[in-house]
């Protein structure tokens, strides 16, 4: 680290160490220590903090604080906003067959993939190993299953060079659920609804689309009554 004056006893070595390690230096035309350079380093902290290393994708924190904010949305403005759970198909079968970094390969790839498909509005999260989460605000029930089988078929598609001569291709199965519109759902319901969908694709045969009906669902009892409580309307106050 240069020799760098920062304001008071601020020790930023590590979190610097870890910026450089990420390959996130900071690169910003201030003067290190100046409070534009310290914004840039707390900038880059917020950004290596919210990204999945693997992939490049949102990590799970970030989706947490993204779904938080679309639920507020939905509640708000009523706009149909779909969340769609991704998991690959027998992925276990491919770090056995060609060893782990191939299988580190391919969820890049694969992530790779599910961004290529969808909107700079939408958000595409590493939920956990082979699993993705995407949350597509201002979503119709019509266009849900369209892009739903989009990001199915571009994934199908895709071949992963693991090795000379060696092409890997995979699946995923998705399941999907939107929103309760107008109500203030909570992230676990939300996700639980999709989840259900994604077990349903996964024992229907797995490299299939499996969203709730948007028009049938049933809006839980803990989601009418967070309807119904004063939540809903405490900002208005
Ligand atoms: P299913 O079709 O039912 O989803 O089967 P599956 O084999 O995909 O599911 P399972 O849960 O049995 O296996 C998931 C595997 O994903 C096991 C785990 O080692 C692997 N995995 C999780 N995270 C990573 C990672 O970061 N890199 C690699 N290479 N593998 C990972
Ligand atoms: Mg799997
Ligand atoms: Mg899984």
């Amino acid at each position: 680290m240069p020799n760098v004056d920062l304001p008071g006893d601020l020790q930023l070595q590590t979190a610097l160490q870890l910026l450089k390690q990420a390959g996130r230096e900071v690169s910003v035309d201030a003067a290190p220590g100046s409070m534009t350079w310290l914004q840039a380093v707390v900038d880059a902290l917020c950004e290596l903090s919210s990204r999945d290393a693997l992939t490049g994708l949102a990590n799970r924190r970030q989706f947490e604080v993204t779904i938080v904010r679309e639920i507020d949305r939905v509640a708000r403005a009523g706009e149909p906003a779909l969340v769609l759970m991704a998991d690959i198909d027998h992925f276990k079968a491919v770090n056995d067959t060609y060893g782990h970094p191939a299988g580190d390969q391919v969820l890049k790839a694969v992530a790779g993939a599910l961004q290529d498909c969808v909107r700079p509005m939408d958000t595409v999260a590493r939920y956990g190993g082979e699993e993705f989460a995407i949350i597509l605000p201002n979503c119709p029930p019509a266009f849900g299953h369209v892009v739903a089988e989009r990001i199915r078929t571009k994934v199908s598609r895709r071949t992963v060079n693991v090795a000379p001569g060696v092409d890997v291709q995979v699946t995923i199965s998705l399941g999907g659920a939107f929103a309760p519109q107008w109500v203030r759902s909570s992230v676990p319901l939300w996700i639980e609804r999709a989840d259900r969908q994604l077990y349903r694709a996964k024992t229907e045969g797995r490299n299939r689309v499996c969203l709730e009906p948007a028009a049938v669902y049933e809006v839980s009892a803990e989601e009418k009554g967070l309807l119904f409580g004063t939540s809903q309307f405490q900002d208005l106050e």
